[in-house]
């Protein structure tokens, strides 16, 4: 890998582009450790602006990692709802109980410490030493591998861990030894706004000592290797009511989904009579809803279904109509439960 050049330069123009287009959000007004942790675990897989209203409702209902911990999951994951990637919410919880069991409530500030907490990456740590405790750390997220693959024209693979490393480092010395955390910051929004997958080089205030630049090579990096292939799903997805009540299970265990309830599922091969032996009457079939999660492209095929009887089925349970948009749903069967409610309100009372 090649060394950054110019270094004085590229702090002097990327600290004075950082003070005219730094975007105002919450936690960067008030960068306690906390919540730039809970910042730090939204933005990942999230937009920004997507997370801000989220981020607001969470810090009203759990200012503390203390009021987190004393918290249930279920109110947890309901908060959460509609972000996604919901094991992020679960470690998040555990890592506030674990916070306080094992440091008083106090998010710890040494690497070894951060490494025991729940859902704390290479990335949150770094960003909790940079932006909480001004330490001088490299938080490397995808924004800044964009930008200093480029700015160094890094040719390598940089989801090898070897390459990330060295990424790490550069980032570090890349970094001044007055106030780190304002370049910390101002290469993630660089990254965001600028550098992005389509870079807006015209723009950029680094456009002298980019190394990609002026080889033409900023689109073609950074360079990853080949991801596995999505794998797509269909299933179909009876949502059945009986006066009122509708069959619904909760996904328990370590699942992807775990916590979150689902109307029954199954893939073609299975009919929803062998499933339902309570005399089953097809309702009103409702538009199909694609979502993705993890590697999977999944498309549901609901269907709403009148049972004569309520059958107790292992692993299911029957929920109220009024109560369902309470509980905490993934997303793909929220969407569904919004169709219900929205288009067939009747059925739920
Ligand atoms: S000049 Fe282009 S490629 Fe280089 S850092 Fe700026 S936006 Fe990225």
């Amino acid at each position: 890998m090649r060394r950054l050049y110019k270094k004085d330069f590229a702090l002097k123009t990327l600290k004075h582009w950082f003070e005219e287009e730094k975007r105002n959000f919450p936690w960067r007004c008030e960068p306690t450790p906390y919540r730039v942790w809970v910042s730090e675990v939204m933005l990942q897989q999230t937009q920004a602006v997507v997370v801000v209203p989220y981020f607001e409702r969470w810090m009203e209902r759990f200012p503390s990692i203390e009021a987190l911990a004393e918290a249930s999951i279920e109110e947890v994951i309901k908060l959460w709802e509609g972000l996604g990637y919901y094991a992020r919410a679960r470690a998040l919880h555990e890592g506030a109980r674990y916070v306080m069991e094992h440091h008083g409530g106090d998010l710890p500030m040494d690497v070894e410490s951060l490494k025991k907490v729940k859902g704390l990456g290479p990335y949150t740590i770094g960003a909790i030493r940079s932006f909480a405790f001004h330490q001088k750390a490299a938080a490397v997220d995808g924004n800044v591998v964009r930008v200093m693959s480029r700015l160094l024209c890094i040719e390598e693979e940089v989801d090898r861990p070897s390459v990330l490393e060295t990424l790490r480092q550069r980032v570090e010395e890349f970094l001044p030894d007055t106030q780190p955390w304002v370049m910390m910051e101002a290469l993630i929004e660089l990254g965001a706004r600028v550098c992005k997958k389509k870079p807006d080089c015209e723009r950029c205030p680094l456009q002298d000592v980019c190394m990609a630049y002026p080889l033409g090579k900023a689109v073609a990096l950074p360079k990853k290797r080949k991801r596995p292939q999505t794998i797509a799903l269909q299933r179909y997805v009876p949502v059945i009511c009986c006066d009122g009540e509708f069959l619904i299970q909760r996904q328990e265990g370590k699942k992807v989904m775990a916590g979150l309830y689902e109307f029954p599922y199954f893939d073609k091969k299975t009919s929803i009579e062998t499933f339902y032996l309570g005399g089953l009457q097809l309702y009103k079939r409702l538009k199909e809803v694609k979502h993705t999660f993890t590697r999977y492209r999944v498309e549901l095929f609901p269907s709403i279904w009148k049972a004569s009887e309520k059958l107790e089925l292992n692993g299911f349970t029957w929920a109220k109509g009024q109560m369902l948009e309470k509980l905490p749903f993934s997303s793909g069967h929220r969407r569904i439960l919004k169709q219900l409610l929205e288009e067939h309100a009747d059925l739920t009372y």
